[in-house]
C-alpha cells in the first residue's frame, strides 16, 4: 500500500433529497421556512446560488499521532454536534448541483460533507455519527482499493452507507494524478471508476474530486466527457457557481485546527486560507 503513505502524509490535501422535499423547498421560500428530512420545521432564510455554501473535506476519522488528515473520532462527533446544534442542514451532491445549476434554494446554514480516499474508518467511526444525527455526506472512493486494500472500505460498506444518505463518488481508480496523465489514460480512469462503482451501487455516478487536487485543461474536457457532473478541488474556500462546476473549492479540516477554527470556516465565506 505505499500510496497510501505518501498520500496520507501529504496535504494532498448523502442520499439525496426526494422530489416532495425539493418542492417543499420550493413551497416553503415565501415564508422563510424549510422543512427538513424530518419534517421539521428550520428557522432560517433561504439562499440562492449567487451565495457560496460550505464543502468541508474529511480524510480519516481515527487519531494517528503526527498526521493532520486524521481526525479523532470525538473531535469529529463534536463538529457534527456543532453543526447540528446550530441547525445546519447538509446537502447531498445532487442538491448542491441543483442550487448551482437550477438556482433551487437551500437553507443559508447548509453545509456539504465530503471524505475524500474512503478509508475504512470512514464506514467504523463517521458513518455512525453521521446516522446518529441524521446527516448526509459524500465518499469519494479511490476503486483500486475497495475489496483489495485493508484499510480501506469494501463493496458490502459502501452499498450499506449508499443506501443511508451517504453518497459514494469516483476518486480515480488509483489515486491518479490526473495533471500527469495524457487525455486518454484521464478518460480511461475516469470512464473505469465510474463504471465500477456504478456496478457496485446500482446507480449513476456522477461527482468527482481531484486526487490530490491536481487537474489540467484536458482534465476539464474528461471528467465531462466520461459523464460527470461536478468535480471539486482542494482549493480552500467555500463553493460557489462562479468557480465552475469542474473546479470547486472545498473547506479542508484538518487535525491541527481546533473547533474556532472549524467554526471560522464554517461560518466566514472569506475565511483566509492557511490550511
Ligand atoms: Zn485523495
Amino acid at each position: 500500500m505505499h500510496f497510501y503513505y505518501r498520500w496520507k502524509k501529504k496535504s494532498d490535501v448523502t442520499e439525496n433529497l426526494n422530489s416532495n422535499q425539493i418542492e417543499s423547498h420550493k413551497e416553503k421560500q415565501y415564508t422563510n421556512q424549510v422543512v427538513d428530512k424530518d419534517n421539521q420545521s428550520i428557522e432560517g432564510n433561504l439562499i440562492y446560488n449567487s451565495q457560496s455554501i460550505p464543502v468541508l473535506y474529511y480524510h480519516s476519522i481515527d487519531y494517528e499521532k503526527g498526521n493532520e488528515l486524521r481526525i479523532p473520532k470525538e473531535k469529529f462527533r463534536q463538529q457534527m454536534q456543532y453543526l447540528k446544534d446550530n441547525k445546519y442542514t447538509t446537502l447531498s451532491l445532487d442538491e448542491f448541483y441543483n442550487f448551482l445549476v437550477n438556482n433551487n434554494p437551500v437553507p443559508n446554514k447548509s453545509v456539504i460533507i465530503t471524505f475524500d480516499d474512503g478509508y475504512k474508518d470512514n464506514y467504523e467511526n463517521a458513518f455512525p455519527i453521521l446516522k446518529e444525527f441524521g446527516f448526509r455526506a459524500t465518499i469519494f472512493v479511490i476503486t483500486s482499493t475497495i475489496d483489495k486494500e485493508k484499510d480501506f472500505l469494501t463493496s458490502n460498506e459502501l452499498k450499506e452507507m449508499s443506501s443511508c444518505n451517504i453518497g459514494i463518488e469516483s476518486h480515480t481508480v488509483n489515486h491518479d494524478n490526473l495533471n500527469s496523465l495524457d487525455y486518454d489514460a484521464q478518460i480511461k480512469t475516469l470512464k473505469d471508476s465510474k463504471e465500477f462503482l456504478e456496478r457496485i451501487l446500482g446507480k449513476e455516478v456522477k461527482y468527482i474530486a481531484y486526487p490530490y487536487g491536481k487537474w489540467n485543461e484536458n482534465t476539464l474536457k474528461a471528467v465531462k466527457s466520461a459523464g460527470y457532473n461536478m468535480a471539486f478541488t482542494t482549493i480552500g474556500g467555500w463553493s460557489n457557481k462562479d468557480q465552475g462546476l469542474y473546479t470547486l473549492n472545498r473547506v479542508y479540516v484538518s487535525n491541527n485546527h481546533n473547533m474556532d477554527e472549524f467554526k471560522r470556516r464554517l461560518t466566514n465565506s472569506h475565511y483566509e486560507v492557511s490550511n
